[in-house]
């Protein structure tokens, strides 16, 4: 693997209330150590309704866990019943927003130029956005996963300067691994990750293409990601289910130290 450090998600989605939220983070932490720290970034994404108490943990504790967000808004303020802006998460001290999950693409509709916009909004406001992609099985099944997630990468990034695309995080996770405990194999998601990496070099240049922090996701878990993470263009995990046992995930980031 490159110089680039590791960022392990755990996407909470619609799980846990804050009071379990605490418990949650507190058991992680425990199972953490510092030798984790020094060498993966960890973040969490709990529910918005948690963030508030979650951040107070990890303040006060001095967790060096990152708070994390599932989605957001793009715009500022406004009349967006039932959304959440940028700036809100920003000044709970959220540093990383997952912007375009497949849920959110498929069951929310999300497009493109709204995965985009959000993008640009998170950045906007000091943040990193996770942005995901991935094929349906069909897709793949047609040949055609490696030209859909190109045109996502495109689409969600576009307008963006190297210097912003080198700091931020994609996310490849093929929708038919997503819950459902079918993971690509190592190579398949080296293959996809690498293809990934070779657009951002054709569109952003070297710099953006080394920088770019490229994770898998898709039923990951502790005992496939070791094989997982030893690929050259995999740089961490969006994680699901398996964050949401503490010590399963703690197996997770601790992947270097199995086998
Ligand atoms: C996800 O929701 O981003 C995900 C990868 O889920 P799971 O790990 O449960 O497949």
């Amino acid at each position: 693997m490159a110089d680039r450090k590791p960022l392990i998600s755990g996407n909470w989605k619609m799980n846990h209330n804050h009071f379990e939220a605490i418990q949650m983070v507190q058991k992680l932490a425990y199972a953490l150590s510092q030798n984790d720290y020094d060498v993966v970034d960890v973040s969490v994404h709990p529910p918005f309704t948690d963030l508030r108490s979650i951040q107070t943990v990890l303040e006060s504790d001095d967790i060096p866990i990152a708070l994390g967000a599932q989605n957001c808004h793009w715009e500022a303020k406004g009349a967006f019943t039932g959304e959440v802006a940028p700036g809100m998460l920003a000044k709970m001290n959220v540093s990383v927003v997952i912007v375009g999950h497949s849920e959110r693409r498929e069951l929310f509709g999300e497009s493109d130029d709204e995965v985009n916009r959000k993008v640009k909004a998170v950045l906007a406001n000091g943040m990193t956005p996770i942005m995901c992609c991935g094929e349906t099985l069909e897709e793949r099944e047609a040949d055609g996963a490696v030209t859909k997630v190109k045109l996502q990468v495109l689409a969600g990034l576009a307008g963006l300067k190297a210097e912003q695309v080198a700091g931020l995080v994609i996310a490849y996770e093929p929708i038919w691994a997503i819950g459902t405990g079918m993971t690509a194999t190592p190579e398949d998601a080296q293959e996809m990750c690498s293809a990934i990496r070779g657009v951002v070099r054709s569109k952003w240049g070297a710099e953006a293409a080394h920088g770019v922090r490229i994770q898998y996701g898709g039923s990951v878990k502790g005992a496939n990601a070791p094989d997982l993470m030893g690929q050259s263009d995999i740089d961490g995990a969006l994680v699901g289910g398996a964050s949401l046992d503490a010590d399963e995930f703690a197996r997770i980031i601790g992947y270097r130290l199995v086998g």
